[in-house]
């Protein structure tokens, strides 16, 4: 039989039901088994495909069709343009997250060290490490895969300014203090009905779900921080789109001034801010 290119690509009509991005994850997953990128299929359509490297794409699509996030079986993720490594231990690195990254670089200078809480693949610290290469970038996670996982990444990346800590929050800190602190907590509802769509079935319930309506880790974060926090330092959450209300309200309950919220690049409300008074 001879499969080309292009008969591999209409494989997207098998997705359009679990996906809203079926055409894209095709591309991936052939650009993956071919390692090719997506211009070189585009150009290539009528190009054969091997038999062994076809039986792998049909593999790969099986999975996805099955629901699997694209992310977990091409084993990668990339965020704010850095290649990183994706595993089902850890939140798989979305887009909105990159607006929490942008915030915090649009708002700090030159800071001399920052702390991520929570951080999964590395995501937000690798890429405030690639921003600040002067800052002592500090990364912690509860969970000792996603602390392998984010040791991983930042081996990859070769940064040499960057700690990953085993650590529950802030328990492993002691008195260290930073100028930015930053986190994608968990917060999402435990009955939320997005939890039964998508990717999110494939993530750790520990890294989406949390308690008082999603808000308990955004509020012992922001209670806790206070004593984290240098003298004019800042602190940024992402949260969910209906949260912005609540988390300023937790900021202005615990002293924290020039309280702001950030959209992300789909239009919500996604990231609150407030500054420890100099
Ligand atoms: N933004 C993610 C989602 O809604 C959840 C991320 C989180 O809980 N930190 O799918």
């Amino acid at each position: 039989m001879r499969i080309t290119v292009a008969d591999c690509l209409r494989r997207a009509s098998e997705l359009e039901s679990i996906s809203d991005s079926a055409r894209l994850d095709v591309e991936l997953l052939l650009g993956h088994v071919l390692e090719k990128n997506r211009t070189w299929l585009f150009t290539w359509p009528e190009k054969l495909v091997a038999e062994d490297a076809h039986s792998t794409f049909l593999t790969l699509l099986k999975r996805r069709v099955q629901g699997e996030p694209i992310a977990h079986i091409l084993g990668e993720r990339e965020f704010w343009s850095l290649p990183l490594y994706v595993d089902s231990s850890t939140l798989i690195p979305r887009p909105d997250t990159e607006a929490l990254v942008e915030t915090a670089i649009a708002l700090t200078t030159s800071p001399d060290n920052i702390l991520d809480l929570g951080t999964g693949t590395g995501a937000i610290a690798l890429a405030l490490a690639s921003e600040f290469p002067n800052a002592n970038v500090v990364a912690v996670d509860k969970s000792p895969q996603a602390v392998a996982l984010a040791q991983r990444n930042l081996q990859r990346l070769q940064f040499n300014h960057v700690t990953i800590l085993e650590s529950d929050w802030f328990a492993a800190l002691k008195k260290q203090r930073f100028d930015v602190i930053v986190s994608n907590p968990p917060y999402i509802d435990e009955h939320d009905p997005h939890l039964a769509q998508g990717d999110v079935r494939f993530e750790p319930v520990s890294a989406l779900i949390a308690g008082e309506a999603g808000l308990a880790d955004i509020r012992f974060i922001i209670e806790s921080a206070q004593k984290h926090l240098s003298l004019g330092g800042v602190l940024l959450l992402e949260h969910g789109w209906r949260q912005a209300q609540a988390v300023q309200r937790l900021f202005e309950q615990n002293g924290y001034t020039k309280i702001e919220t950030r959209k992300d690049i789909g239009g919500n409300d996604r990231v609150t801010l407030g500054w420890k008074p100099q």
